[in-house]
């Protein structure tokens, strides 16, 4: 299998060094960017396999480099995963409706940033791989076209760009409309167990799905003192 490739997005030397250091040492393939015009530049040329992106850059900072990674046509489903120097829940509520897959906070271990970034990197192969087991497994509700195999959602025919994460939650509530789901069912079932993601993150993420699908996105249900359910009619 050939070694994954990462791009990190980072502006402080040492940080994007130590970084580096340790994912070649993890056995991946690493670019690095200093800038956000330096990393859409580098993306147009190669297409990384995950980036790392951190929030605060000079010039175009990640927050811009995510939105317009996530409305480019080749470069909406890159994973990304932020990194943010700041832990203030704005910042990683912000990274999150933005698109980003996942977020690491500053400082942190080298052991962490990788098991998280096989985590998300995971998620995608096991998209892939459910092409060939479940290819029938199009789900069908509402207005709404699921199909897990090509990663695909539409809305009236409409295509709808989803992030990994927020096609997670969808296909995890639509596969059992009517039932309601702890915002930790949400969790586990859409990033496995090694993830500590705040519920308040699958709040976020919910509010954002539901903007994007538009009206069928109030089908989307909250259940007070439980968590969310895809109404079954
Ligand atoms: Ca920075």
């Amino acid at each position: 299998m050939s070694k994954k490739s990462i791009l990190v997005v980072e502006d402080e030397e040492d940080i994007q060094q130590l970084v580096s250091y340790n994912l070649v040492k993890a056995g991946f393939d690493v670019d690095c960017a200093d800038t956000g015009e330096q990393a859409l530049q580098h993306i147009k040329g190669k297409i990384p396999d995950l980036i790392l992106l951190d929030l605060m850059l000079p010039g175009i900072d990640g927050s811009e480099v995510c939105r317009s990674l996530r409305l480019g046509k080749e470069t909406h489903d890159i994973p990304i995963i932020m990194l943010t120097a700041r832990g203030e829940e704005d910042d990683i509520v912000a990274g999150l409706e933005l698109g980003a897959d996942d977020y690491i906070t500053k400082p942190f271990s080298p052991t962490v940033l990788i098991s998280r970034i096989k985590a998300v990197l995971r998620r995608k192969v096991t998209g892939v791989s459910e092409l060939k087991q479940d290819s029938d497994d199009i789900i069908s509700i509402h207005d709404l076209v699921i199909d897990p195999g090509r990663h695909e959602v539409k809305v009236g025919g409409e295509p709808v760009v989803l992030t990994l994460t927020e096609f997670g939650i969808l296909e995890f509530l639509a596969k059992r409309p009517g039932w309601a789901f702890s915002r930790q069912q949400i969790i586990d079932a859409v990033r496995g167990y090694e993830y500590i993601v705040t519920p308040r993150a699958i709040d976020v993420q919910i509010f954002s799905l539901r903007k994007k699908l538009g009206e069928i996105g109030g089908k989307i249900e909250t259940v007070r003192g439980v968590g969310y359910r895809m109404q079954d009619f």
